[in-house]
């Protein structure tokens, strides 16, 4: 017998999410949470910071789904208008309410913090709802069932509303699926184009279905969405099978799974190895070593950087030729190499990226247009370097080339064993 779906919806609050400066991205996170659980959501709705508007939207989204996710709008200033939105959809009255105002005071204290008087409007409790106790913030949130239907609210705050989305939600709605779940896996590849992969893979479609395979791409990074949906280990069975059949197609495309990017995987390869890396940039002004020190613990492998922007910099930092730099240009093969092997003198590294381009908008000249980027890898075997002219306004061409560097040090650092 099938079991019957259950929708959900997510409404963001905040007429900050309505202007033209910030987007609501809570609801992926949530979308990506529910869909675990087999629970899809079939709309998305913004609202500003109004009782009424909140109200209506609960009302109707809940007259459509099982469940409305509500984040934002639950803080203690006059905007903040989602918990006297719920109470008036739901048509119950709202109180304050000692324990949760404990929680915010203990919360306070935790800071070293007297609890400002403004914040005990976010201790009144709609009557028959569950308060949430936010223990990465000082927002409570709201867990509202009836007749088998729940509204939840959560702070905006995307890291507040991901440990209460977890603890409060997921336990309420895991049994809903009745052990259906829709698994996916992310496989992140690095140096190539979506055209290109797009072409190799798709014979795999009808194998796994159209709608399970998606392709998102970001400027020099594509990741490879695989979803398989059954019971929990079922999906997991199926998503490893997909993995190896499009690993088998993709060879070292695939960079690795699940990951944050190139850096993290350049790192762990490095680690592997138990090698040094340092960077000299001119063009990307420091995004290489600031996706390297995202990931914690990286100083074991990465040494350092160099910001050489100017021909002086390059010379007295990098030790780079004036020769060189006068003959050829800053932005060049040759500069690219020197940089690189500059580097992994100055740092006394194994491995060592240079990079140097013309990231626009202006700058370019008929030889050597605007996008026009050169990066050299220097390792223990010399010195390997590329070019390319990359598409894009000044932090695209920034982001094709930082990545395109961290790729060709992948490579160059071939598969880790582990
Ligand atoms: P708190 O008072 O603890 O911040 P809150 O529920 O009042 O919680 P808001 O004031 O609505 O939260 O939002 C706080 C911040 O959270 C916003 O400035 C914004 O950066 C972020 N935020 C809010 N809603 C979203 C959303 N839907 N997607 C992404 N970020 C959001």
């Amino acid at each position: 017998m099938a079991v019957e779906r259950k929708t959900a919806a997510c409404l963001a609050v905040g007429s900050e999410l309505i202007g033209d400066r910030r987007l609501d991205s809570n609801s992926l996170t949530i979308t990506r949470t529910l869909a675990r659980y087999g629970l899809q959501v079939e709309e998305k709705r913004v609202v500003g910071d109004s009782v009424e508007l909140v109200a209506t939207a609960i009302r109707e989204l809940l007259a459509r789904h099982d469940l409305v996710v509500v984040t934002g709008g639950l803080g203690p200033t006059a905007d903040d208008v989602t918990r006297d939105g719920i109470a008036q959809a739901v048509g119950r009255p709202i109180a304050p309410d000692a324990e949760v105002e404990g929680w915010i005071r203990d919360r306070y204290a935790e800071l070293g913090r007297e609890m400002p008087e403004v914040c005990t409007v976010m201790a009144r409790v709609v009557e028959g709802s569950r308060p949430l106790r936010n223990t990465r913030g000082s927002a409570p949130g709201v867990l509202f069932e009836n007749q088998g239907r729940i509204v939840a609210a959560f702070p905006g705050v995307p890291w507040e509303m991901e440990e209460m989305l977890e603890r409060d939600l997921v336990p309420e709605i895991a049994a809903w699926s009745g052990g259906v779940a829709r698994l996916s896996r992310t496989l992140v590849l690095g140096g190539v184009v979506e055209s290109d992969t797009e072409e190799k893979i798709s014979f795999l479609y009808s194998r796994f279905g159209r709608e399970n395979v998606t392709i998102l791409a970001s400027y020099g990074v594509l990741r490879l969405v695989l979803s398989a949906e059954g019971d929990e280990a079922a999906a997991g069975r199926r998503l490893d099978t997909m993995e190896s059949a499009f690993r088998e197609v993709l060879g070292d495309d695939v960079a690795g799974v699940e990951v944050e990017g190139l850096s993290p995987v350049v790192l762990d390869r490095l680690r592997h190895r138990r090698q040094t890396l340092a960077t000299a940039e001119s063009c990307t002004g420091g995004l290489i070593s600031s996706w390297l020190t995202d990931v914690a613990g990286a100083s074991d492998v990465y040494l350092g950087g160099i910001v050489s922007y100017s021909n002086q910099a390059k010379e007295t930092l990098l030790g780079v030729p004036r020769d060189l730099l006068l003959a050829h240009g800053a932005v060049s093969e040759e500069v690219a190499r020197a940089m690189a092997a500059g580097a992994r003198d100055r740092f006394s590294a194994d491995w060592a990226i240079g990079i140097t381009g013309i990231a626009g908008p202006t700058g370019g000249t008929p030889e050597k247009p605007v996008g026009l980027v050169h990066w050299a890898v220097a390792g223990p075997n010399g010195v390997e370097v590329r070019h390319r002219v990359f598409p894009g306004n000044r932090s695209i061409v920034r982001e094709w080339s930082a990545n395109a560097a961290l790729d060709l040090l992948r490579r160059s650092l071939g598969e880790s064993s582990s």
